[in-house]
């Protein structure tokens, strides 16, 4: 309690500041977690049954740290502008049967957790039914201990579902009984969800083919939360996997009722699609690459790349990476022409491990950090749209934490007066998405940029589980905030800090993105 009763102190003299924010507020925060936080004598077997894991002041190690969570970010509501969840669960309000569904169905990284845990494929990706495999999972949770896994597991049983209990084997049954019932309840259908954690906007991710049907279907039932698509066109660059490719450009022939005999006919089917998906709202794009193409071609030469693919023909590696090139800057043109933000996922190594691509497809959980050189690349393609007066809003998500200062110096290279921080560092995504990782983030802009334009926190997420990840980043934040502002690093002024955290968690996303919410 040493540290509380420093901090306190530190608190008291800021008190006679002229300029807090905080002054007048009670220290309710401050009490309850004194009385509740345990003494290192006491066993986890008490703890867990004298208090919460996750208790209101969890990851926040400051007084000031608490008051600028409690004040200004917890209320602050969501706008997920970039998510993997399915619009058709949204259109069709889906209810969860249980826990399993909800939560484990498709989770990559309880996945590796549980290989790395010795546990068997079948009670990961196999046939074992649900609800043994929840019980794989339960008895793996005690050996996360560190790993987000840990956190996210017991921020999200306690946000759902109320439960304070700590999973594992032996409260497996009680909580799989009680979530089971709560799934059953209104407030934990999909619509339910997306109210209960004030979740104003999400922005999902389409392929052009896609007919964005389920989307039309939420805009026309007046769901509260906005639901858009976001522009997906990785599949275009395909050109080296032609198989796969000419089967795609036959959806995109489809989706864009036109017939696409030449490298032309492809762009303007593209270019339909685009236009489509700005009729419905969308404002965003998002490409999944391992860096930046920035290898340009002529035209003609573009075209016969297409041709020869089309024919069946794979493109070789830089053939490859000049028709994208060629085609990632028509995107960003596009992009900048209808005022929408272009996302680029930097750096991730997919698929390292064959055996297990063969037998269980890809997104299963066998991919890593990749390390391309990104900075030549990426300042060519800037600097190309910027050249050509098409430079749209950027956010660049990095995969690959020895890029940090790459991509927080790049970006203030392009930046302009048509938007507050028009180039964004985004928010640590994938093995990145966590404690360590989200600070490295925040330092890295703040070093070399303005953390007070970042555009802040989405989940990247396929689950309808994973809103807490926004609370999670937003203790995160002022846990950094509220350490400078104790330790005079920064103004220890709740005027001055409060609304630059609020803009983070919501303000800034909901300015810069244009969705209209
Ligand atoms: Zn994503």
């Amino acid at each position: 309690m040493v540290a509380i009763a420093a901090h306190s102190d530190v608190w008291a003299a800021a008190a006679s500041k002229p300029c807090v924010n905080f002054r007048n507020l009670k220290p309710t925060h401050i009490s309850a977690t004194t009385r509740t936080r345990p003494t290192p004598a006491r066993s986890m077997l008490q703890s867990r049954f004298t208090m919460s894991f996750i208790h209101e002041d969890f990851l926040l190690s400051t007084k000031a740290a608490r008051r600028l969570y409690h004040e200004y970010a917890e209320d602050q509501p969501i706008l997920d502008y970039h998510c993997h969840i399915p619009p058709q669960d949204v259109a069709a309000n889906r209810r969860f049967r249980n826990l399993f569904e909800i939560w484990l169905e498709g989770d990559h990284y309880k996945w590796r957790a549980m290989r790395t845990n010795g546990v068997d494929e079948a009670y990961c990706t196999g046939n074992v039914p649900p609800e043994e495999k929840f019980r794989a999972w339960a008895r793996t949770v005690p050996h996360t201990l560190r790993n987000p896994l840990y956190h996210w597991t017991h921020l999200e049983l306690k946000r759902y579902f109320g439960i304070d209990e700590l999973l594992d084997e032996s409260s497996a049954q009680r909580i799989w009984d009680r979530a089971g019932e709560l799934l059953a309840t209104d407030e934990l259908s999909v619509h339910g969800i997306l109210a209960k954690f004030k979740v104003r906007a999400v922005c999902t991710t389409d392929d052009p083919t896609d007919d964005l049907a389920p989307h039309q279907a939420i805009a026309a039932s007046g769901l509260a939360t906005r639901v858009f698509p976001a522009f997906r066109p990785d599949k275009a660059l395909n050109v080296h996997l032609p198989e796969a490719f000419n089967a795609w450009v036959a959806r995109l022939e489809a989706a864009s009722n036109s017939s696409i005999g030449s490298y032309q006919a492809f762009v303007d089917a593209l270019k339909k699609r685009h236009d489509f998906f700005h009729s419905l709202g969308c404002r965003l794009s998002d490409h999944g690459i391992e860096h930046a193409y920035a290898d340009f071609c002529p035209d003609a030469e573009a075209a016969a790349i297409f041709d020869r693919a089309r024919a069946g023909h794979a493109a070789a590696p830089q053939e490859q990476t000049r028709f994208a090139s060629n085609l990632m800057l028509l995107f960003g043109q596009w992009n900048a022409e209808k005022g929408w933000t272009q996302q680029l996922h930097l750096g991730a190594r997919r698929n390292n491990n064959t055996r297990r691509m063969r037998s269980l497809g890809a997104d299963t959980g066998f991919d890593s950090i990749g390390d391309w050189p990104q900075a030549d690349a990426l300042g060519t393609y800037l600097d190309r749209l910027d050249q050509a007066g098409s430079l749209p809003k950027i956010v660049l998500y990095n995969l690959n934490p020895a890029d940090n200062y790459v991509l927080a110096t790049m970006i203030g290279c392009f930046q302009d007066s048509s938007a507050a921080g028009k180039i964004q560092f985004g928010s640590g995504w994938w093995f990145l998405d966590q404690k360590e990782a989200m600070t490295w983030q925040l330092n890295a802009l703040s070093s070399c940029g303005l953390l007070s334009r970042f555009v802040g926190m989405l989940t990247d997420s396929r689950s309808f589980m994973s809103y807490p990840r926004h609370e999670y980043f937003r203790r995160v934040l002022c846990n950094l905030l509220g350490r400078d502002m104790e330790s005079g690093e920064i103004p220890d002024c709740g005027e001055l800090v409060g609304p630059m955290v609020r803009n983070i968690c919501y303000g800034n996303a909901s300015r810069f993105l244009g969705l209209g919410v």
